[in-house]
């Protein structure tokens, strides 16, 4: 028997036979996914904005929510509209939110409930640098983005400051000028408030 001729080419090493990729993807995907919920719940987000976005089993969630914040998530639904958002004082903020978000969707390439925390984190940000108490809760913010996102929130640009504010969707947009070029007419000085938009 000729060793050289029976020499077959070396045999490709047999694949471990440890854990599928699919198995190896989902342990890193679930630590990630629980991280982000440890972040947002230390940020206060409600448990249905985790469930929504994270894809956690609900039991988990519970459980983290539990642990980090010593008490049982609050039950209910989400109490807000669209309306509160483009009340005055709270637009200002929901348009800064709204313009960080699109910012970390557009330019910084994320998606989803990444893109609404770094958002959030620039919010914050600016207004550490103000001094100025946060508007908008993490779960609010999360709640603007879903209205923006569903088309029933948009953004329209003040005439004068060039600024974009968070509008309803369908409103008029083109001679838009915002609540801080134009407060609302305040108590005592007469009852006649300007026009916001002219048609
Ligand atoms: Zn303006």
């Amino acid at each position: 028997m000729d060793l050289r001729t029976a020499t077959a080419p070396p045999a490709q090493p047999a694949p471990p036979p440890a854990i599928p990729p699919s198995a190896g993807k989902s342990v890193l995907h679930d630590v990630e996914q629980t991280q982000l919920a440890i972040e947002l719940i230390g940020l206060g987000a409600r448990l249905q904005v985790l469930e929504s976005a994270l894809s956690l089993p609900r039991v988990r969630l519970v459980r983290l929510y539990k642990e980090l914040r010593g008490a049982s998530p609050p039950k209910g639904m989400l109490p807000f509209s669209t309306d509160w958002f483009v009340t005055w004082r709270p637009n200002a903020h929901a348009s800064m939110l709204l313009n960080a978000y699109r910012f970390m969707r557009d330019a910084g390439g994320l998606a989803g409930i990444r893109a609404v925390l770094s958002g959030y984190r620039v919010y914050r940000e600016q207004l550490s640098v103000t001094g100025e108490t946060a508007e908008l809760s993490f779960t609010r913010a999360w709640t603007l983005v879903r209205f923006h996102e569903n088309g029933m929130l948009q953004l329209a640009r003040c005439r004068h400051c060039a600024g974009d504010y968070v509008v309803h969707a369908h409103g008029p947009r083109r001679h838009y000028v915002c609540g801080l070029c134009m407060p609302p007419a305040r108590a005592g000085k007469g009852r006649k408030s300007p026009a916001r938009t002219v048609p």
